[in-house]
């Protein structure tokens, strides 16, 4: 048996979107805000793939490029300022416009007319936002549709292009863990040794190195950890990054980690980003949704990992996310079998 073809792509969206690439001078790439390896590596892979198109273009992301993605290759374009003109945007991992950020929509309401945006991602939540919308929620990562869109374009899969891909694959299913990996996923795998990519190095480059500093707030993250009904939430504020000597938002694993533990049906990480608002990540256990909650929250994700960003004070948003998540876990637990 042959294996069924891997491209769930509509071939009619698949002309559009090269169309609207090959008929760009210049080009806006963005991932979302706080970023993660999925975020990292498909705004590297997609520069790399138009550089090769002989395509202009700028890889725009509003907050840095966590430390633990350095290595990747070309990690040192992503640029945090970006200036017009540009013909078109391309977003990327971004389950709706606010993921992209503030900067993304000032540089984008002070360009003359309107620029047409191609959004690719695979959130389920994802809103539409575009003027054309890629949206595959059975793929394990955007870097996976990213893999399918060179392949069905015939372009080539460089050793810098394959690592980058393999890097939002890896970070996103923890090392092909998650519940929604499949021969899909393992297939793209393969192919991105064979053009080139360690799987070992991404593997221990995104996953397993960490600073010091990092266990360190995860231990005070961790003592602070309640349990109730279900519910296992902790914090990461500020004043804990300051005692530890980690500065920024770079901060990230600590969610993923706790969603293993039994007593938990839903895990919840408050952490105080630098501007003040809070971002939530959540995590639910198999059979369980956290998608609907952060989507009613203002934020998205995928059913087992979700989040949002809310402003408020710390115990103000704790209390306003505890109790839509208990709400939710009830209805959700009425209607198990
Ligand atoms: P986390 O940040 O907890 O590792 O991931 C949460 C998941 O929810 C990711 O897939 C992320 O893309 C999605 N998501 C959507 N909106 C938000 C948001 O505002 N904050 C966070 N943390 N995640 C969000
Ligand atoms: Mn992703």
């Amino acid at each position: 048996l042959r294996p069924k073809n891997p491209l769930e792509m509509d071939r009619n969206l698949l002309r559009s979107i090269r169309n609207r690439i090959q008929g760009a001078n210049r080009i806006l790439v963005v991932t979302h805000v706080g970023p993660d390896g999925d975020a990292i590596g498909s705004l590297l892979s997609m520069g790399w793939l138009l550089r090769a198109q002989d395509k202009e273009r700028l890889l725009f992301c509003q907050d840095p490029v966590p430390e633990g993605y350095y290595f990747l290759p070309g990690s040192d374009e992503i640029k945090q300022e970006a200036e017009g003109p540009f013909d078109l945007i391309i977003s990327l991992d971004c389950s709706g416009h606010y993921r992209m950020g503030e900067e993304v929509s000032k540089l984008v309401a002070a360009l003359p007319g309107s620029v047409p945006l191609i959004n690719i991602d695979h959130h389920i939540t994802n809103t539409h936002f575009g003027t054309l919308n890629w949206v595959d929620p059975n793929a394990v990562a955007t870097t996976q549709m990213i893999l399918e869109l060179a392949e069905s374009l015939n372009w080539e899969l460089t050793p810098p292009v394959a690592t980058c891909l393999l890097n939002g694959l890896i970070t996103d299913t923890r090392s092909f863990r998650t519940a929604n990996v499949d021969s899909r996923t393992i297939r793209a795998a393969l192919h991105l040794m064979e053009a080139g990519a360690s799987l070992s190095d991404v593997t221990q480059q995104a996953l397993e190195r960490r600073s010091l500093a990092s266990v360190l707030l995860w231990g005070q993250a961790i003592e602070r950890l309640r349990l109730d009904d279900g519910i296992l939430w902790t914090e990461v504020t500020q004043a804990m990054r300051q005692q530890v000597g980690l500065g920024g938002n770079d901060f990230s694993g600590l969610a993923n980690s706790l969603s293993g533990i039994r007593e938990a049906d839903i895990v919840a990480v408050f952490t105080e980003l630098e501007n003040g608002t809070i971002d939530v990540g959540l995590r639910a256990a198999p059979g369980l949704d956290v998608a609907q909650a952060a989507l009613r929250l203002g934020g998205g994700g995928h059913p087992q990992a979700a989040g949002c960003t809310l402003d408020g004070d710390l115990v103000g948003v704790q209390e306003r996310v505890l109790s839509e998540l208990r709400r939710s876990l009830a209805e959700q637990r009425d209607k198990a079998p």
